[in-house]
């Protein structure tokens, strides 16, 4: 008899997800079938569930996955960082599993836009091997994919976000060309927000200015080696940029980062720049994310404005470096401030929904 496993299925924007059983695949050359020990939700997630971008269905949602070696196929004995694979390993993976061959793949260094990208949590499981998603007891880990083993002074709850959530602060501050004893701004204190903070003072950077309307999380940011923070609720975007000018002397700061999903913070954004400043605009994954700015600020105040989209393979191995050797000295462990099992999912994104927590995990 094949065996089976579950797994929560969105079927409709907003509508409950259903859990779902599906015959385990056979495991192909190359892949690695994992039990699944720990997914959280991401803000991306959210936004497929609420409908604020197209997405395939049925799907699984989930891509901040961490679990357990159950098969390993063919041909596969070592993770991307060459350390040997065995059943019961714990491992992370790429969000997504690119070719490696194609033009943005081989020529343009961006594989995060892969031609023919497969990425978790966010295709179809329509049709085998299904388990393609972190909602689920089981997934399905194929060729294109980074590989990593991950060291056991972690706990599932420390590595899942690191998948997305850290890996991409990572790719922001190095689009940012951020460097030692410079001033920076975070807008928005959420998870990517926190691990940006914690990659800022790790940097060795002066002022980490943080801005957000949530006091709490504003509160706990400070612990991710946040200077000062400032809660903008009811700001305008001069006076925010005045508070940050403040700050720093007067000048503004050399980079900043929109981690929030908020299109309407990135003009006050780019006020807060020094001349020459670095803008990184990350959390708008979504389209009609529409702002208004002065194009002459930009022609007069000269900074260069980035997207960060996801990241390269090789940010995962560096941000499961960077937990490993930061853990004692920043409390990622309270990045995760809600857990469900995988029968109350939909009570899990309700809590994700509604801001109370910074990562939810679901622990199957
Ligand atoms: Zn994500």
């Amino acid at each position: 008899m094949t065996k089976t496993g579950r797994a929560a299925v969105m079927t409709a924007a907003k509508k409950k997800l259903k859990i779902r059983e599906y015959p385990l695949p056979k495991v192909g050359h190359g892949c690695i079938l994992v039990r699944i020990t720990c997914c959280t939700i991401c803000g991306s997630d959210l936004h497929s569930w609420l409908g604020h971008r197209k997405t395939p269905i049925p799907i699984i949602l989930g891509h901040e996955i961490v679990g357990q070696i159950v098969e390993l196929g063919e041909g596969i004995t070592h993770d991307s960082g060459d350390k040997p694979l065995n059943i019961g390993d714990r491992i992370t993976w790429t969000i997504m599993d690119n070719c490696g061959k194609c033009y943005y793949c081989r020529e343009k260094g961006l594989p995060m836009k892969c031609r023919y990208l497969k990425k978790y949590g966010h295709d179809s499981c329509q049709n085998p091997p299904h388990f393609v998603g972190g909602f689920a007891e089981y997934c399905y880990v194929t060729p294109g994919t980074c590989v990593i083993k991950t060291p056991e002074n972690l706990t599932d709850e420390e590595v899942a976000p690191a998948n997305c959530g850290l890996a991409t602060a990572i790719a922001g501050w190095e689009a940012a060309e951020i460097r030692p004893l410079e001033n920076v701004l975070i807008q928005g204190a959420g998870a990517l927000g926190f691990y940006a903070a914690a990659l800022a003072k790790h940097y060795g950077c002066n002022r980490i200015i943080v801005t957000d309307v949530i006091e709490h999380r504003l509160e706990l940011i400070k612990e991710f080696g946040a200077t000062d923070t400032i809660n903008v609720r009811g700001m305008e975007d001069v006076e925010i940029a005045q508070a940050v000018f403040d700050l720093t002397g007067g000048f503004g700061v050399d980079a900043a980062m929109e981690v929030a999903g908020v299109p309407e913070i990135i003009p006050a954004g780019l006020k807060c720049l020094r001349i020459g400043g670095r803008y990184v605009e990350i959390g708008c994954v979504f389209h009609g994310a529409h702002f208004t700015y002065d194009a002459g600020d930009i022609a007069f105040r000269m900074p260069t404005i980035k997207g960060v989209h996801n990241y390269d393979t090789k940010h995962l191995q560096m941000a499961i470096d960077f937990l490993a050797m930061t853990h004692d000295i920043f409390p990622f462990k309270d990045i995760v401030s809600h857990r469900v099992n995988l029968d109350d999912i939909n009570e899990g994104l309700r809590i994700a929904e509604s801001g109370k927590a910074i990562r939810v995990a679901v622990l199957p």
